[in-house]
């Protein structure tokens, strides 16, 4: 892997209220002032969240901020999917994260795209080498794959197809990430794998996150979190400890970078960032 490339980022989702774009906009201030190489906005795959993104990222890109659109495949068809990535074009957007999503339920309709490495082929062949790529990878295996080598290989098909670079699904134990890395490299795969980080500062949240997407919280960590209750600064003040530590190994070991799931919030990713005293290339 190409350690001397280093990028910081954070994620945020598009507000659904008028109060959650007042606060996304102050959210927005506050860590622009961190200077992160670009903001990603996350994308709900069947339409539910669709036109949100794409404000949201036409804001980011008014005010001189680098925007990363998600965009998942899933339910889609090649014409909207064209159209949408000539219209990020329009507007100055010069990095996408691809990816397939999940059916929304109830709905039946595949659409034109199976899996993300289908989504990162047809932006190649639409536009080039205009969009920087990022796909998602899972160091704790994603939830539907038949087996961690198989989900690997897949992960590989989305390399190849033109991916510049991945963002993890979060985790605790960065002994995953190590392994996932280290079997990317064995299989010549040496594109960056970016550390998605989420802060810990909801117990029951980050529980029912965690269920839904196959990430493991350790159960010294769930515990200890158990342990606490509601009380909200006590879970704030050990999960910045145990994230700051667990970035901070990241960083000595070598990631190239890391990728902070914000929730639209600005205390927990800026505390962090402090702690780390972080810079992008
Ligand atoms: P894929 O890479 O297509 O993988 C999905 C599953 O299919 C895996 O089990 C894989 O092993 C298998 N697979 C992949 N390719 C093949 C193939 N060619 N043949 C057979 N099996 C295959 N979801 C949203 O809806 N909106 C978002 O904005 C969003 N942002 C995300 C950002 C990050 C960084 C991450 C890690 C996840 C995000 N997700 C988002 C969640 C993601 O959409 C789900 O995890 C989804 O289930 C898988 O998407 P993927 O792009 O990883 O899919």
């Amino acid at each position: 892997m190409n350690t001397a490339y280093k990028a910081y980022s954070c994620e945020f989702f598009p507000p659904k209220t008028d109060k959650g774009a007042e606060k996304l906009r102050t959210t927005l201030t506050e860590l622009a002032k961190l200077k992160p190489a670009y903001f990603s906005v996350t994308f709900g795959a069947g339409g539910s969240t669709q036109e949100g993104t794409f404000d949201t990222v036409k804001e980011i890109q008014a005010k001189g901020y680098n925007a990363a659109p998600h965009l998942s495949c899933i339910g889609g068809n090649r014409d909207s999917i064209r159209e949408l990535l000539n219209s990020y074009i329009e507007i100055g957007v010069k990095r996408i994260v691809a990816l397939r999503g999940d059916m929304p339920s109830g709905m039946r309709e595949m659409g034109d795209f199976r899996y993300a490495n289908e989504l990162v082929e047809f932006i190649r062949v639409e536009t080039g080498d205009h969009f920087h790529i990022e796909v998602a990878a899972y160091p704790e295996i994603h939830p539907q794959a038949p087996s961690a080598k198989k989900d690997l290989e897949n992960f590989v098909r989305k390399a190849k197809a033109g991916a510049n670079a991945a963002i993890t699904q979060y985790f605790y134990n960065p002994d995953a990430y190590y392994r996932f890395v280290d079997d990317c490299q064995k299989l010549d795969v040496d594109i960056p794998i970016i550390p998605g980080i989420m802060p810990i500062t909801n117990h029951s949240n980050l529980k029912r996150f965690s269920d839904m997407c196959g990430a493991e919280i350790p159960r010294w960590i769930a515990k200890r979190l158990e342990g606490f209750a509601d009380d909200r600064e006590s879970i704030a003040a050990f999960g910045e400890e145990v994230v700051t530590e667990l970035c901070n190994n990241l960083l000595d070991n070598g990631a190239p970078g890391l990728h902070f799931y914000t929730m639209n919030q600005t205390r927990p990713t800026k505390t962090l960032w402090q702690n780390l005293g972080l810079e992008s290339d």
